[in-house]
């Protein structure tokens, strides 16, 4: 599984943080950036959620 964020869509709720601080990080701004492209197994779920609920539907998962 594969995450990214756009970061014109992006504003900075971290809701995705919040739901799987594995994957997203904060820049200094507050926008969020995928850790890593690769979802580390066994946070798959956590993921899923994240972009489940990001306001902005600014979260891809392939
Ligand atoms: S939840 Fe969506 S809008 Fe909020 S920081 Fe994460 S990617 Fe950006």
């Amino acid at each position: 599984m594969k995450v990214t964020v756009d970061d014109d869509r992006c504003r900075g709720h971290a809701a995705c943080w919040s739901l799987c601080p594995e994957v997203f990080t904060l820049t200094d701004d507050g926008y969020a950036e995928a850790r890593a492209a690769d979802v580390p197994a066994g946070f798959e779920a956590a993921a899923r959620s994240a972009v489940d609920n990001c306001p902005e539907h600014a979260i891809t998962a392939s």
